[in-house]
């Protein structure tokens, strides 16, 4: 049987299902919208499948929402595991049903990074009792993870199933004996008592996404030829052996997840038999939920990246799910509540596992439950703060939610002197700082010069693939109408203006304006020659051969742009289109997706790991990609998601030219020298000019520590005026959308 086709909220699949429900649960487009005065009010929405409880014999679930594990940096050192409570208990106190730590290793061969979070003696437990307090006060169920990393372990101490080095760590594993098997399975089944000493309800065995016991399962690793290799029974012996031990250990009271790798997405990976022959043994074992976990960290499909479709994955879950009798989870790529109610209410899970969801949004739940999924806080799926700050060895956040793991630090307490606050610039910093501010219970307007709010984040939601964020703009909205923040849209302000204003704060996050090439290109005025935001905003077409300046983020966005099969070209659909705030182009189908990175689109695949020959495209146009610094393209890009970024243009054939230099720009094209030093010209109908940024900040008074100069704003008669700069306007060389929404945040958490 075949994945569905699409999993989409505007599919005919799902309008066809469960017509009424899906209208209704739409954030993006099915609540009143009054143009007029920028509210989108919330609807009366209900999610019964979601809100349904699970009984699990000894206990029960109140929901099927579970907050899947995320390694946040804080359970690696034992003084932060106050701000790990803190963490949780704020997830709790959001309506989660459960909630999964993140890994825990069981002994020192399993860390994941040197020192990393064990759970082996009296003393951890300690620890982990805070966290269980915390979680429930309010409530909700907590589960440790047990994760042993094998060779994906980044220490020298690293085991595996064979002697075969990850292409993600620099270690070598060695191959375990079987002595060393049989002392890591007691190490398990201890580490698992001491969480149930700890108040944990239960723990989860990771064995997926490419971790020891998912090495040991598949051939990918596993070369023994003893009775822990072999065939798929050899294979799954240990991973069976744990289990046993645990249950042995802990009793019947408690439970046990094990995450179970339903698609490998790796040569020599398991075929869906052989997945389900381990599903079928997990539960004689003594498992009480099957969690799915979906392709391995060295894959080369991308799994939870912002361009992979919502529930892309759901169809291979509930293949599993066939097949056992105990309660299976789907995960990856659910965050939002229509998508999870219709997983469930298809049959293809009994639980939604959400990871980073829950750091966008801890009261997600009780918002789904409240009818306020317009002021849920998506997961744009971006990495930018959780998972590249993990590979950085730092603590996790979240782009859309600075307080994320920050609950202890970035407070937001009521104020006890409001203010009032002018904010000049609608885009993330902006409307970050509003939202903060006018929570709090300051006086907040909010002037923006163009007629939708927004900023660099309209160009970046238009792109392919980056659909969720739309969600983030749709988010601020209802938040600022939500905290009465007074909007004003087609307000170009003045220093004037801010003086007769009569404010205590003027905040300037005003942003940045394109670099133009006109002076430093000779050329550069010629019409072939436009700007990624007027490309992005539809104000500007292009041709079918195009030349793109600049191979920052901006350039490989607008190369995906110009390139996609998929979405309708924006110049199409006009300017007008991109303001409607109900407006959401049409995400890329499942199976079209799938067809592109070579998955297997048949849940009962029998080609190793899923995978098949990735689609041959043809791209929409002809892109030439060119920079100044030689090198590889793309080397600035985030860790976890720019390689997807790079297998896109390359998928899609884009020229990729660096260590060029611009001569000039003639009705002919762009005439460059090559790295060579030969003079060529690329006969190209449009030249997209992707150089970065300038900021734009000439509201901005010469300030000495954020007061102005001499303590008076010009003007003389509010000189108790302090002005304060944020985002792109106070640095546009690291332009960056974390960056301006935490500084808006933490501005206005001190105001
Ligand atoms: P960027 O990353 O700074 O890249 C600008 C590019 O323009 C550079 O590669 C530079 O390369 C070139 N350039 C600079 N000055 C130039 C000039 N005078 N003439 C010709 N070329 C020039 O800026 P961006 O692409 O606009 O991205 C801005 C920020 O947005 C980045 O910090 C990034 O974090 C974020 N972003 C990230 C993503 C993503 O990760 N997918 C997507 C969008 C935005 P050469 O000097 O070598 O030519
Ligand atoms: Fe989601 Fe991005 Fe936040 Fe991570 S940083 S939780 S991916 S929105």
């Amino acid at each position: 049987m075949a994945v569905a086709a699409t999993f989409n909220l505007n599919s005919k699949e799902c309008q066809e299902k469960n017509a009424d429900q899906i209208k209704n649960s739409q954030p993006q487009s099915s609540q009143p919208l009054d143009k007029s005065d920028n509210q989108l009010t919330t609807t009366s929405i209900s999610y019964p499948h979601i809100f349904e409880p699970l009984d699990l014999g000894h206990t029960s679930l109140k929901n099927r929402i579970v907050m899947g594990s995320m390694h946040t940096g804080l359970e690696d050192r034992f003084y932060n595991y106050g701000k790990l409570a803190a963490y949780f208990a704020e997830r709790a106190k959001g309506g989660v049903a459960m909630m999964i730590t993140g890994g825990i290793s069981p002994n020192r061969e399993g860390w994941l990074l040197p020192a990393g979070g064990t759970m082996n003696t009296k003393a951890d437990v300690i620890n982990h009792q805070r966290v269980t307090r915390a979680a429930h006060r309010y409530d909700s169920k907590i589960i440790m993870q047990i994760l042993h990393s094998g060779r994906y372990g980044y220490h020298p101490f690293v085991v595996s199933a064979s002697p075969i080095k990850s292409p993600i760590s620099p270690f070598k594993p060695r191959q375990m004996s079987i002595r060393n098997i049989k002392r890591t399975i007691e190490d398990y089944a201890r580490a698992a008592s001491l969480a149930k000493q700890a108040g944990y309800d239960g723990v989860e065995v990771m064995g997926s996404e490419g971790y020891l016991l998912n090495q040991f399962m598949s051939r990918h690793v596993n070369q023994r030829k003893d009775e822990y290799g072999g065939d798929i029974h050899g294979r799954m012996k240990f991973a069976i052996e744990v289990v046993q031990a645990i249950r042995q250990a802990v009793g019947s009271d408690f439970i046990i997840l094990f995450r179970l790798s339903v698609i490998d997405l790796v040569q020599d990976g398991n075929v869906m038999d052989e997945v389900i022959t381990v599903a079928k043994a997990l539960e004689e074992a003594g498992v009480s939920i099957i969690n799915t976990g979906i392709g391995w960290h060295e894959a080369r499909v991308p799994t939870i990246v912002t361009s992979v479709p919502r529930a892309a994955f759901a169809d291979y879950t509930a293949e599993v799910k066939k097949h056992v009798s105990i309660p299976v989870m789907a995960a990856n790529r659910i965050n939002m509540p229509e998508t999870a109610e219709q997983v469930l209410a298809s049959g293809k899970a009994d639980l939604i596992q959400m990871a980073r969801p829950f750091l966008a949004d801890p009261a997600w739940v009780n918002k789904a439950r409240n009818g306020q999924t317009n002021l849920i806080n998506t997961c744009i799926a971006c990495n930018q703060a959780c998972l590249d700050h993990t590979f950085e060895n730092k603590r996790s956040t979240c782009l859309v939610n600075p307080q994320a793991c920050y609950e202890t630090e970035l407070v937001y307490e009521p104020t006890k002197k409001p203010k009032n606050i002018a904010i000049v610039g609608g885009g993330v910093a902006g409307m970050s700082a509003a939202t903060v501010a006018a929570k709090r219970g300051h006086k907040v307007t909010l002037f923006e010069e163009k007629d939708i709010l927004g900023g660099q984040f309209n160009y970046a939601k238009v792109i392919p693939g980056k659909e969720e964020f739309f969600e983030t703009t749709r988010y601020f909205l209802n938040e600022l109408n939500h905290n009465k923040v007074e909007i004003k849209l087609n307000t170009k302000v003045t220093k004037e203006m801010l003086d007769e204003g009569n404010y205590d704060h003027v905040i300037v996050a005003t942003g940045v304006v394109p670099r133009s090439l006109i002076g430093k290109l000779e050329g550069a005025d010629n019409p072939k020659v436009i700007n990624y935001a007027e490309l992005l905003s539809g104000e500007k077409e292009v041709g079918d051969t195009v030349a793109v300046i600049g191979a920052g983020g901006i350039g490989f966005d607008v190369s995906e742009y110009l390139t996609a099969r998929h979405g309708q070209p924006l110049h199409e659909l006009g300017p007008e289109t991109l303001k409607d705030p109900s407006y959401r182009p049409e995400p890329q189908g499942i199976e079209e997706w799938m067809q592109e990175w070579g998955v297997n689109t048949d849940v009962e695949y029998q080609t190793d790991g899923g995978l098949t020959q990735p689609e041959k495209i043809k791209p929409a146009r002809q892109v030439y990609l060119l920079q100044r610094r030689s090198g590889r393209l793309g080397k600035g890009l985030n860790k976890t998601t720019g390689w997807v970024h790079r297998a896109h243009i390359k998928s899609h054939g884009v020229m990729q030219m660096p260590g060029v230099t611009y001569d000039k720009v003639t009705n002919e094209g762009l005439w460059i020298t090559t790295p060579q030093g030969h003079s060529q010209l690329l006969r190209v109908d449009t030249i997209v000019v992707c150089a970065g940024q300038e900021s734009v900040n000439e509201l901005m008074p010469a300030v000495t520590d954020g007061k102005v100069k001499d303590g008076k704003a010009k003007g003389g008669a509010k000189a108790k005026t302090q002005y304060h700069i944020i985002g792109g306007a106070k640095l546009a060389a690291e332009l960056d959308a974390k960056r301006a929404i935490r500084d808006g945040a933490e501005l206005a958490a001190k105001l």
